[in-house]
């Protein structure tokens, strides 16, 4: 049968993750972590369930999660989105930007996509025949040259994804640049595509810029959010996108179609959850701690690297232990020395090798400790 994503590939992360668990390595491959959900978010669904919330719940998700969300988002960026229908609960943040991308794209359109990129975005595009338009990040800081987007936008141009903070790289977008976005995108129909699953993970002071913020941009978002990256549970696969009305109500029949619905009894429970902001607010030096810890141990090894401003990865250069390709080295990590992690060349534009690896260091003290141990025999 032809298929209908001939260059679709399995997934570096279950890749990785598979090889890691048949060596039994310490595993800083997959971005999760090795650490607890809190025990009282899981009694919360425990509790659901038992008060019977076992069956269907609305198709865009319970009223109380869309008010606890829309005020969240209100507090801390400004926007007030209408919680009837400018919100929908998703299966994780990857269902929200698949929803998204096949709701707008139609065959021959054009989405500009920044590499390095996470790998989700680009089978969605082709899925939906479009064709991605690819912009290489510059420099050692992974900047965006807005120059080079003004040049690559055409008449076919409908949707830019952008992923603040960014996966694999670590860094962060700007107010100035969300600012020159604004700019670029005003008298256009273009569509902004803002993946900010790692919103509340950003580290040295720096503060989120999310499109919501920004008026000329939030009318023309879709802005995907993930409580697996927010509250330590990816296995949950829960999410949400919140975007202008008009916008929702495309997305929407996309929602229905595939899921309809997502998971009633952790929808009460995060509902309850959310009502206290010291459980995202503190993410922030909660992983600061974390990336602090990790380069501290790799101090006075051979792996080198710019600090992570966000999320939880922090991206390593390995050229002065070997030139092998770096799945390959990722590869030899797991099977001679017990260590996954994840080959950045993945996320790069024809998978082009820059000899880096990506480290999750999502995990407990003691795993980061035996990990460097084992960095440091390279
Ligand atoms: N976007 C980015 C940049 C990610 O790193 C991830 C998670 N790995 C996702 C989206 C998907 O999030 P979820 O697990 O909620 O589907
Ligand atoms: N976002 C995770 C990562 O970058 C992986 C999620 C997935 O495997 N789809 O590691």
């Amino acid at each position: 049968l032809p298929s209908k994503l001939p260059t679709g590939k399995t997934s570096i992360f279950s890749v990785m993750s598979s090889l890691a668990r048949e060596h039994k390595a310490i595993d800083l491959s997959q971005g999760f972590p090795n650490f607890e959900t809190d025990n009282h978010l899981k009694e919360l669904v425990c509790k659901a369930m038992k008060d019977g919330y076992n069956q269907y719940p609305p198709m865009n998700g319970i009223p109380e999660l869309r008010e606890q969300i829309v005020s969240k988002i209100e507090n801390l960026y400004g926007k007030k989105y209408n919680e009837a229908s400018e919100i929908v609960f998703t299966a994780g943040a990857t269902q929200a930007l698949y929803c998204a991308i096949t709701a707008f794209v139609h065959p021959g359109d054009e989405v500009i996509v920044f590499k390095p990129a996470y790998d989700s975005y680009e089978p969605d595009i082709k899925l939906a025949g479009g064709k991605p338009v690819l912009i290489e990040l510059k420099g050692k800081d992974f900047k965006i040259d807005w120059e080079e987007v003004e040049e690559k936008i055409t008449s076919k141009t409908r949707m830019i994804v952008i992923n603040t903070p960014h996966n694999p790289t670590g860094t962060v977008l700007s107010k100035s640049d969300m600012l020159h976005l604004e700019k670029l995108l005003r008298d256009t129909n273009i569509i902004l595509l803002s993946d900010e699953v790692y919103e509340h993970l950003i580290f040295d002071e720096e503060e989120h810029q999310s499109a919501s913020k920004f008026p000329g941009l939030a009318e023309r978002a879709i802005v995907c959010a993930s409580f697996g990256k927010t509250f330590h549970n990816t296995g949950w696969k829960m999410g949400y996108c919140v975007a202008p009305e008009v916008l929702m109500k495309e997305i929407i029949k996309f929602h229905q179609a595939t899921v309809f619905c997502v998971n009633h009894p952790m929808q009460r429970a995060f509902a309850e959850y959310l009502k206290n902001p010291d459980h995202y607010l503190s993410l922030g030096n909660f992983y600061q701690e974390k990336r602090d810890k990790f380069l501290e141990l790799m101090q006075g090894s051979k792996f080198k690297g710019t600090p992570s401003k966000g999320t939880y990865f922090q991206v390593m250069n390995y050229s002065e232990i070997t030139d092998e390709h770096d799945v390959d080295f990722a590869k030899r990590l797991i099977t001679e020395y017990g260590l996954a992690t994840i080959p950045v060349s993945v996320f790069h534009k024809d998978g082009k090798d820059h000899k880096q690896l990506r480290f999750c260091f999502a995990k407990t003290d003691e795993t980061l400790e035996k990990a460097a141990e084992i960095l440091h025999k390279l």
